[in-house]
């Protein structure tokens, strides 16, 4: 419970660089720092994530 409900949100589609760890946006399709591809979602809460399955 910040004081920016909007960044924690965003937080949660931020996607997080496998090889240098850099933040990039929820569009980004690869890393804005090493251009590396294989990005992964960061995700506070597991509860929240529902899969389709
Ligand atoms: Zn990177």
């Amino acid at each position: 419970m910040g004081k920016f409900p909007i960044a924690d949100k965003a937080l949660l589609k931020t996607w997080i660089c496998k090889k240098c760890k850099a933040r990039n946006s929820p569009n980004a399709e690869k890393c804005r720092k090493c251009d590396y591809r294989n990005l992964r979602p960061k995700r506070a809460k597991k509860k929240d994530v529902k899969t389709s399955k």
